[in-house]
């Protein structure tokens, strides 16, 4: 489906307005980069203009460099490794965030399968200095998998953010044709499983739609993820970043994104499902748990 128009329900937004001008300046100036505009994200306007009393502002934000050790063939992420780390990102990352005033961040990284512990002391370390500079802030964390290791996801839990987030991305049967080998569905599984177990942190997952999936494997996977106690989940239609990556197999009717929000709801009982073609797993984060917790 390589090279087909676009339906008219995936047309971007440009963001504009004064926070955004704001945040941006600020991101510069602490010599920082958010995924928003890495990956030049469609709902960067909304998710970054609802800061303030209305209880939006998410922005996310990306750790432990940019090129990842994985290959995964619907990520526009460069592969690589072996960068060191730097030392002084979680107090970058910490200060900044705190002189924005965002009240929801959501941190994740690439994977770092090359490092001793992965990475998951320095992700840990910023989840503490955030909180400690800004003691009102939620956090929420899209981890890796750190290779099923229970003891590094368990940093990540002992650094207590507020939701930890695992994306299974997409159905069983196609992980090995979208995710690096490395990953994998009951891998992924195992991770959120451990965190329900081990803690009360919310628990939160995404899967990308148009990749060839059957309605039946969605069902089954949203079923699996509720008996493994996942609260949130966010479902969006996969985009082809260029050719080189994974043809768009459907372009999902926004009628189905809406159905499958009522299973998920309703049926199976998430907290709450943010279901829609232009949906990402921090789309307006902040906004959608505050609601969702006080609802
Ligand atoms: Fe940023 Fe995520 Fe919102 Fe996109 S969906 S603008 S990456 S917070
Ligand atoms: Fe992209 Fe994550 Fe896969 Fe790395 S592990 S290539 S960041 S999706």
């Amino acid at each position: 489906m390589s090279g087909r128009r676009k339906p008219d329900w995936l047309k971007m937004r440009p963001p504009s307005g004064q926070e955004f001008t704001g945040i941006k300046q600020t991101l510069r100036e602490h010599d920082l980069n958010t995924v928003c505009e890495e990956a030049n994200c469609p709902n960067l306007g909304e998710c970054w203009s609802g800061r303030g009393d209305d209880g939006g502002g998410t922005a996310t934000f990306m750790l432990m460099g940019h090129k990842c050790t994985r290959s995964c063939g619907f990520c526009d992420v460069d592969t690589g490794g072996g960068e060191p780390l730097d030392p002084d990102e979680p107090v970058n990352v910490a200060s900044a965030i705190a002189e924005i005033g965002l009240d929801y961040v959501v941190l994740t990284s690439v994977d770092r399968d090359d490092l001793e512990g992965q990475g998951a002391e320095h992700f840990a370390q910023t989840i503490r200095e955030i909180k400690k500079r800004h003691p009102g802030i939620l956090v929420e964390v899209l981890i890796p998998d750190f290779q099923g290791d229970e003891t590094l996801v368990r940093k990540i839990i002992d650094a207590d953010p507020d939701v930890i987030a695992h994306n299974v991305e997409t159905v069983e049967r196609l992980q090995g044709h979208v995710r690096d080998p490395r990953a994998g569905y009951e891998q992924s599984l195992g991770v959120l499983e451990q965190v329900t177990r081990e803690s009360d942190i919310y628990t939160k997952t995404s899967l990308m739609l148009g990749l060839g999936e059957y309605d039946h494997e969605v069902y089954q996977a949203l079923s699996d993820l509720r008996e493994t106690d996942v609260d949130i989940v966010t479902l969006g239609q996969y985009l082809q970043p260029s050719r080189m990556h994974l043809d768009v197999e459907e372009y999902v009717h926004p009628a189905k994104y809406r159905t499958w929000q009522e299973v998920a709801e309703e049926e199976l009982g998430f907290l709450y499902c943010a279901s829609g073609p232009m949906v990402r797993s921090s789309y307006k984060a902040g906004e959608l748990f505050v609601d969702a917790i006080l609802r």
